[in-house]
């Protein structure tokens, strides 16, 4: 299992999900039908990695934090998204600016 970074600049791709669940055990409360006799929840951080779905166990005590590390994560993706975003514009408008020149030359 992966630790997580006691870093509060930490970043972690995903999300924290929290899971109510069954033991199996026939005489457990559990058994019954109600949502609030499942046991948990217990978090995990579902996350992609080389393309396949992970899920890592999240103790309760650590919940807050890897949350806020996802959420930090989702942000940077977001500001690189809009810098690249923002740097291919510049492009276009560069080579724009570059055929018009090429244009005026051959004339
Ligand atoms: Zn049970």
């Amino acid at each position: 299992m992966t630790t997580v970074t006691q870093d509060a600049s930490a970043m972690l791709p995903g999300a924290v999900i929290g899971e109510r669940k069954r033991c199996g055990k026939p005489s457990c409360r559990c058994a019954s039908r109600r949502q609030e006799d499942l046991h948990g929840p217990y978090f995990y951080r579902y996350f992609r990695e080389n393309g396949r779905l992970r899920k890592e166990y999240v103790p309760k005590d650590r919940v807050d934090q890897v949350r806020e590390a996802c959420m930090r994560h989702r942000e940077n993706q977001r500001a690189h998204r809009e810098r690249k975003r923002r740097f291919l514009e510049q492009a276009k408008t560069v080579d724009e600016t570059l055929r018009t020149i090429e244009t005026l030359w051959k004339n």
